[in-house]
């Protein structure tokens, strides 16, 4: 194995040696403490996040999505250079140790090294080295070549910069240890890649230049070592620091919203309910904040970017670091006031308006950040503050109003909402009252109750649960809406008021089961809800009625048509069910299924059934459900299939403007599957 310097510079060089390294290393240290507490004083002003449950779980994502970067490779030739560059750092993590302690004169790692397991990790990390090597000089002509649509707005010199540092890190090892070999005949007979590559470079038959070399490549590599540990909270690769403590504190359900504050039983005792600046994050928001590698998955899979809404949600999250940072400076000044009058506020300047209300809540952005990084609650929070102050849009004044009165964003009166039932002509529904008993309780929701198109889809499921026998009831007047939309809109008060009326009547109901029309109540009362109901979403619920035979479709569709799925986001992204929906489906005799190049994961959100179906964005280029549209029609179906009815009632509108109905036509899939009896 080489020699090292203590031993063979230092040595020469004597104390000094010793004396230079603890200068160095102690002053490194120092800058990179001062650097770090302004990141940590920012941390600790956030609000509570309680992240320290389930922790067997944290452990095992951090080992799947941390440790084995599983998400990395949804990006593939990205994904391996990043899985490259981290399982280097992993190893060349202890070589650095070596060299400094070494350096120090305390050579703790030295006894490890010296034995037959240093030997081989010598030769691992050597290979690992040029992995590295590689994967920088890779990602570097990727950024100056190809140049990815999606690292547009990223800080790119500064990636350069560290790239460049990381390379340097590698060379100057193999140059070192290459010297190493030559001077000593140490590792000669070890298998030893990186520093044979390095030998290429050198003087062979000089022993003096070769020691110069040696000390020098030594030296700048330990420069460089701790030129780069401080330059990490400075730029995105503090991601490096904070990316595993990042995926170990993820948000483990998905389709939930956080409460307005975490340990406040009663938010009417809070004074504001939302994110006005940047210390009402939680330190968890915070810490996403940090963490972001600036990669842009985000932005490229989000459906608001694709059609020109002003939404990046990694522009977003750049724009509130640099906003941090900034309030919370590594020099601090006492001249700062980032809050006093005529400072641009966070909300509402900073972060535009119509970037919060262009999102659908879809969820893309989160399933696909490769350290789970969130941002529906964070736009959430941002929301609640909007609403707090009045600048929401008008429109939403009414419908919040119509909600608060009527249970229904249609302010219709309560008493008329199950009235679709003798509308769509079905008999014998049992409308239920407090005290009934009942299987399987339907729940209607608002759109399907008042909606003419939506109440189709409700007779549907109604006809199938009368098919199969089963015994069911609506709530009618007693139910209210379930809020989901009114939540995701930043009305927290209002949403905990359905959530403790709905509560109360469902207390007094004793039920099963409750199926529902909508991918949205579906969510709300499984993931918003207090109470851990029995809740399936009808997709789930009839093909499980298929399953046990109790229904079965026997009239086989057309041949000729050709049939896609699209993903409703609250049914697939944030619930998981993707199975279900497709195995219904594929039940009715005949039917030929194709698959977009986006769907289950990776669907495209339709425009949303929350803010979206009361709010237009002006900057629009075309509607969401158009681009979905156009994208079932890449695959030759000529039929579009959704298990939602806002789904159905954006694509409806999107092929009638898009003129599109001589091409395909869109159903719900429960419509499809009743026509099969
Ligand atoms: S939730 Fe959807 S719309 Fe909102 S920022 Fe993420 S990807 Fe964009
Ligand atoms: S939020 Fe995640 S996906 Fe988006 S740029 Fe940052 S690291 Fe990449």
């Amino acid at each position: 194995m080489a020699s090292f310097p203590s031993l063979a510079v230092q040595g020469d060089a004597g104390i000094s040696g010793y004396v230079s390294m603890w200068i160095i290393a102690i002053v490194a240290l120092t800058v990179f403490a001062f650097i770090i507490r302004s990141r940590i004083e920012l941390l600790l002003a956030g609000q509570k996040d309680p992240r320290f449950s389930n922790l067997k779980q944290r452990f095992l994502d951090l080992i799947e999505f941390g440790f084995i970067q599983k998400r990395q490779p949804r990006y593939l030739w990205a994904g391996v250079i990043h899985i490259m560059i981290f399982w280097g750092f992993v190893v060349l993590g202890l070589r650095s140790l070596d060299l400094v302690t070494e350096g120090l004169g305390i050579p703790i790692f030295r006894p490890f090294m010296q034995s037959p397991l240093g030997l081989f990790y010598n030769s691992i990390k050597d290979v690992f080295e040029l992995i590295v090597l590689i994967a920088c000089i890779w990602a570097i002509l990727r950024r100056a070549i190809v140049k990815p649509e999606r690292y547009e707005g990223s800080h790119t010199a500064e990636a350069y910069l560290v790239l460049g540092l990381i390379s340097f890190l590698m060379i100057s090892d193999m140059l070192f240890e290459g010297c190493g070999i030559l001077l000593t005949g140490d590792g000669t007979g070890e298998w030893l890649p990186a520093a044979w590559i390095g030998i290429l470079f050198l003087p062979k038959n000089s022993p003096g230049a070769l020691s110069v070399i040696l000390c020098i490549a030594y030296w700048l590599h330990i420069l460089a070592f701790f030129v780069f540990l401080n330059l990490l909270p400075l730029f995105k690769h503090f991601h490096i620091i904070t990316a595993l403590p990042n995926v170990f504190f993820r948000k483990q359900n998905k389709g939930e919203i956080k409460p307005a504050r975490y340990g406040v039983d009663d938010i009417f005792d809070l004074e504001t309910l939302g994110v006005e600046k940047i210390e009402d994050f939680t330190w968890k928001h915070i810490l996403d904040l940090y963490t972001c590698t600036e990669c842009g998955r985000c932005t490229d899979n989000c459906p608001a970017n694709a059609i020109g809404r002003p939404l990046s949600p990694k522009q977003l999250t750049i724009k509130l670091r640099d906003h941090a940072y900034e309030k919370y400076p590594i020099i601090p000044s006492r001249n700062l006031d980032k809050e006093g009058e005529g400072a641009t506020p966070m909300v509402g300047g900073i972060i535009g308006l119509d970037e919060l209300w262009s999102c659908t809540t879809c969820g893309a952005c989160e399933e696909e950040c490769p350290v789970f990084i969130e941002y529906i609650d964070k736009i959430i929070d941002m929301r609640r503050h909007v609403l707090e102050t009045s600048q929401n849009p008008k429109t939403f004044n009414q419908i919040l109003m119509y909600v608060e009165k009527t249970g229904n964003p249609f302010g219709k009166p309560a008493v008329k909402r199950a009235d679709w039932v003798k509308e769509q002509e079905i008999e014998d529904v049992k409308i239920l009252k407090e005290g009934d008993r009942v299987d399987v309780l339907y729940y209607v929701d608002g759109y399907a109750s008042f909606d003419p198109r939506s109440q189709e889809i409700a007779a549907a499921i109604v006809r199938g649960l009368k098919l199969a026998g089963m015994d069911f009831g609506i709530l009618g007047k007693l139910e209210k809406d379930t809020g989901h939309q009114v939540r995701r809109m930043g009305e927290e008060g209002l949403f905990q008021v359905l959530v403790e009326e709905n509560t109360e009547t469902l207390s007094n109901i004793d039920f099963k089961w409750i199926v529902t029309t909508d991918p949205h109540a579906y969510n709300a009362l499984k993931k918003d809800y207090p109470e851990s109901y029995k809740v399936f979403h009808y997709s789930q619920f009839f093909l499980s009625l298929v399953e046990t035979g109790l229904l079965r479709p026997n009239r086989a569709v057309e041949k000729s048509d050709l049939y896609t799925y699209h993903d409703p986001c609250y049914l697939g992204r944030h619930n998981g069910i993707y199975h279900e929906p497709r195995r219904l489906l594929t039940s009715i005799p005949d039917l030929r299924l194709v698959e977009m190049d986006r769907s289950r994961d990776r669907s495209f959100c339709c425009g949303g059934g929350d803010v979206m179906l009361w709010h237009e964005i002006e900057q629009e280029e075309m509607r969401m459900a158009e681009k979905r549209v156009h994208m079932a029609l890449e695959t030759g179906a000529n039929v579009m299939v959704t298990a939602c009815p806002f789904c159905l009632m954006h694509f409806e509108d999107a092929i009638k403007t898009g003129g599109l109905e001589d091409k395909i036509r869109v159903v719900d899939l429960m419509e499809l599957f009743m026509s099969t009896f």
